[in-house]
């Protein structure tokens, strides 16, 4: 693996720090204190500075107005970004539109491209994905028990979902359901593309986490889809794939939110560094970096996001030769060691902020109380976990009959 950074990139890094310094970090104050409303300006400001400076869309393919840039780039760059939480946004690449836009692009009829596809890349609508239901495991999508019925020309949906985050606000969700109930159980769901305004599709709240309801991007919906009938050309891909497209989603959608994760990760210790370094503990000036419980903090989160960011990009770089299915063990993998890094990360900054790393007063409080949920979602920690080591194991087994049968 080649680790020079093109110059191209180089630049463009350059760009995006200056920019994340001066223009995207300064709105976080807004964020935490401020409203909704100047916030959502302050954000469409920046996001045309971003257009204006041929950053927008950096993993969106060039001929929808993407940069079209390579994993690996793509990893460095999110990196920069996410050192905000307003990052993926103001640079056009946030989550759950990246996931959908990247099924539109695979599955998508020219018209499901073209009415959907383009003004998401564009940034003029939002989407959310809704798969995970309230009252069956998320852990295990064959239970799934919202249905989509055909009935002549639509399909009609039933169920309850919740959690489709950014549902307050989108134009359009894309639904997971059992459209043929009898069919093996990975073949019996499809993905089918529901405009919000349908008649039946009810966003009944918007679920408070952690003490927070949220509003608009930053929020996760529960959503009551009620007799929601739909034009059956608004089937995402073939009939019965929905197990493969959430698939298809998930691999990609993972290891973006890894490079996000880094972001944070390093940011909480830059953080914490300045802090080590300008709080005066001792009378005689000595301050909390002189310690050398703290300087073994330092040294343990420097050690460990710094091996967070090389198994992120290697698989970023076996995605990029392979796919992402020959990806599968890497992504499994940084998925559970990055969400940890970085959720060590934000807690011993905070520890070493004291007092002020549980105020609102830095942005630390806020990735504790949004970051927790990086081991639960697009697969709990143990669930990767048992599936690689599952692999793991079998390729061990596999080799051992192998030897066996020729000794
Ligand atoms: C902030 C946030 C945003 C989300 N956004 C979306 C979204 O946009 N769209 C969407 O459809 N969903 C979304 N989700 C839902 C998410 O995908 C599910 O929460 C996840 O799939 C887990 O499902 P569950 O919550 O039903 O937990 P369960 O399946 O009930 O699992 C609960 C716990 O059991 C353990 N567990 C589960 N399976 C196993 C196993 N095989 N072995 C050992 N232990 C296991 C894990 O510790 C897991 O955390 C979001 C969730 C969160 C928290």
């Amino acid at each position: 693996m080649d680790f020079e950074v093109s110059e191209k990139m180089a630049t463009m890094l350059a760009m995006i720090r200056e920019f994340m310094d001066r223009e995207v970090i300064p709105l976080e104050g807004e964020m935490l204190f401020g409203s909704p409303e100047t916030l959502e300006a302050g954000v469409r400001a920046a996001q045309e500075k971003v257009k204006q400076m041929g950053l927008w869309a950096p993993n969106h393919p060039v001929e929808f107005g993407g940069l079209g840039l390579s994993m690996v780039d793509h990893g460095l760059f999110a990196e920069a970004v996410g050192r905000s939480p307003l990052g993926m946004t103001v640079f056009g690449t946030q989550a759950p539109d990246a996931g959908n836009i990247e099924i539109l692009h695979k599955y998508g009829t020219e018209q499901q491209k073209e009415v959907w596809m383009r003004p998401l890349v564009e940034g003029k609508i939002r989407s959310c994905f809704s798969m995970t239901e309230p009252e069956t495991a998320g852990s295990n999508p064959i239970l799934l028990a919202t249905t989509a019925v055909a009935d002549g020309d639509d399909y009609v949906i039933n169920g309850q979902k919740w959690f489709t985050s950014s549902a307050d606000g989108a134009a359009v969700a894309i639904v997971m359901a059992v459209n043929d109930p009898g069919a093996p159980p990975h073949q019996r769901a499809s993905m089918i593309l529901v405009p919000t305004d349908t008649p039946g599709f009810n966003l009944v709240r918007n679920v408070s986490v952690m003490g927070h309801a949220g509003s608009g991007h930053a929020s996760h919906g529960e959503v009551i889809y009620q007799g929601c009938r739909v034009p059956r050309t608004n089937l995402l891909g073939p009939e019965g794939h929905g197990f493969i497209i959430a698939q298809d989603r998930l691999g990609p959608g993972r290891i973006h939110h890894c490079m996000r994760w880094l972001g944070i990760a390093s940011r909480a210790f830059d953080m914490m560094c300045d802090r080590a370094n300008s709080r005066v503990i001792d009378a005689d000036g000595g301050t909390l970096g002189d310690r050398q419980v703290i300087q073994h903090w330092v040294a343990e989160l420097d050690a460990e996001i710094r091996g967070a960011r090389l198994q992120v990009l290697h698989a970023a770089w076996v995605i990029d030769r392979h796919g992402a299915k020959v990806a599968r063990d890497e992504i499994s993998a940084i998925k559970f060691v990055v969400a940890n890094t970085m959720l060590k990360g934000v807690d011993t900054s905070i520890q070493v902020h004291g007092a002020l790393g549980v105020t609102n007063d830095t942005v630390l409080a806020y990735w504790y109380r949004h970051e927790r949920a990086a081991r639960i979602y697009d697969g709990a920690d143990e669930v990767h976990k048992t599936s690689l080591g599952h692999r793991i194991l079998r390729r061990y087994a596999t080799a051992a009959k192998a030897a066996e049968s020729s000794s």
